[in-house]
């Protein structure tokens, strides 16, 4: 038996290191530096602030050769508006916000944050002045005001309640048996999908960037969480030049330009009701879901 289970533990462990790792690749990235190949240049500058425009010019990209993800790229997000990208699963979406990060580099192109190449300036100032609310949010074995808090390092207890109240997460947290001195985690309070994604949402208002990358949850959330949590998204985005990774079509439905893609290449643009009227790749998504959340709702 012990030769069975191991394995299956062993297995398990690494699922789940995989798992996190992925989930959390941010900051594992920058607490081991896995990837030596992304290294600042020698006395490279910080990003200069800007309004946070952000232009992908000819990007083309693989992670193994012979397997091409984007290829020739273009595409601008203006200063404080809102671009939405679709696409099936695998089309590049999640792709774009890592190499936005710059957890990879294009093999070809450029981009361009506020008119400076991103491979110039360092990675520390280019991820400080990003935000992410990722698919699945990263907690540490630490309390729920801690894991908040990491949103910004020296933030106070105001703020970070603040920023929990704008998140719609102070009542919970209040209902807590520590409130915000809960341990959250393995041997912590069990928090839901709809839940962690908020926590992602107050971290990114402690954090208050310019830029605002928003990777949508899949199925993890009921209809009325993912309502609450777009108008919440809507609130953190205004003003911000942010990148919406979408998944259902309902959330982005107001994005000032919408981008569909398909096998690593932009195959439309325009706004929702533009898209609609081309009768394109996107109005058939559009019909797609629609019936899809008919049928969940029967
Ligand atoms: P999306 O977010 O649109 O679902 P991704 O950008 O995550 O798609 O992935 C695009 C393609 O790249 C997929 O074919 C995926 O399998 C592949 N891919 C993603 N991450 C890696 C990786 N770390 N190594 C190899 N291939 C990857
Ligand atoms: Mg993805």
């Amino acid at each position: 038996a012990l030769q069975v289970c191991l394995p299956l533990n062993a297995l398990g462990f690494v699922y789940r290191e995989a798992r996190d790792a992925w989930v959390n690749a941010e900051r594992l990235f920058e607490l081991l530096r896995e990837r030596p190949e992304i290294q600042d240049a020698p006395n490279a500058p910080p990003l200069r602030p800007g309004p946070g425009e952000i232009v992908f010019d000819h990007v083309s990209f693989h992670y193994e050769p012979e397997r091409p993800v984007l290829t020739d790229l273009c595409l601008r997000i203006d200063p404080g508006t809102t671009l939405a990208v679709v696409g099936r699963s695998g089309s590049g979406k999640s792709t774009l916000a890592r190499l936005l990060l710059r957890y990879y580099e294009p093999a070809s192109g450029r981009i361009l944050v506020d008119g400076q190449d991103i491979r110039t300036v360092t990675a520390s100032s280019l991820r400080g002045a990003i935000g992410v609310v990722p698919q699945d949010t990263a907690l540490f074995n630490d309390t729920i005001g801690n894991n908040i808090a990491y949103g910004r390092i020296g933030s106070t207890r105001t703020e970070v309640v603040a920023a929990c109240r704008a998140a719609h997460l102070h009542e919970l947290i209040a209902a807590l048996p520590h409130k915000y001195d809960t341990p959250v985690g393995e041997r912590g309070v069990n928090l839901s999908g709809g839940e962690r994604q908020r926590i992602a949402i107050a971290r990114a208002i402690l954090k208050n960037p310019p830029i605002l990358i928003f990777d949508e949850a899949t199925s993890a959330l009921d209809a009325d969480s993912e309502h609450a949590i777009s108008q919440e998204l809507d609130r953190l985005s205004r003003n911000r030049t942010t990148l919406i990774i979408a998944h259902r079509l309902s959330t982005i439905v107001n994005a000032d330009a919408i981008v569909v893609m398909e096998r690593g290449r932009i195959v439309e643009r325009g706004t929702h009701a533009e898209l609609l009227r081309h009768h394109g790749a996107y109005a058939r998504l559009w019909l797609l879901q629609q019936r899809m959340d008919k049928d969940m709702a029967l």
